[in-house]
């Protein structure tokens, strides 16, 4: 069981700085794992990336449903994405929104489908395919772990309301 830690927002370096390549697969790595999870969960998210906790590794889990409705849960460490080529691509144009952006969401236009390599908690090599909300989620953790949020991928007026209205919530507690 991991501990519940504190969500980092927009606005904290950590989350604006590309994360670290994990290089130990080790007991360390495996409570931060179970952290991530727990945090996650308790924020009723369905994908957490290492620095949202303030950790700067490569990182994230996920818990998401697919297309047909069935959840997909686990780890990927060191993900690369891949997203179908340009003359392939369908675009879902559905809202999204984040953890570290708390109570905002936008329109964001994304791939229908997605794709991850990387390595579970114990170093074997895994792989991610995704489509619906986890075509969504794979990228939008890929890119925080790179140091971008998902309201950087917005057009800039658009992009602008998220942030105005996540620090007009904020003021108002
Ligand atoms: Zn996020």
């Amino acid at each position: 069981m991991g501990e519940v830690r504190p969500i980092v927002h927009v606005g904290d370096p950590v989350l604006h700085t590309p994360c670290e390549p994990v290089t130990r697969f080790d007991d360390e790595l495996r409570e931060l794992v179970d952290d991530m999870f727990a945090s996650m969960y308790a924020a009723n998210g369905v994908g957490l990336a290492a620095n949202q906790i303030g950790v700067p590794l490569r990182v994230f889990v996920y818990d998401c449903p697919d297309e047909n409705g069935a959840n997909h849960k686990g780890v990927v460490v060191n993900p690369t994405l891949e997203l179908p080529g340009l003359g392939q691509r369908r675009l879902d144009a559905g809202e999204e929104g984040c953890l570290s952006v708390p109570g905002q969401f936008a329109p964001l236009p994304r791939p229908d489908r997605a794709t991850v390599h990387g390595f579970d908690a114990e170093g074997r090599p895994v792989t991610v395919e995704g489509t619906s909300m986890l075509a969504r989620c794979l990228p939008h953790e890929t890119d925080h772990l790179d140091g971008y949020l998902y309201s950087e991928r917005l057009p800039a007026k658009r992009r602008k309301q998220v942030l105005a209205a996540y620090e007009a919530a904020k003021a108002a507690g």
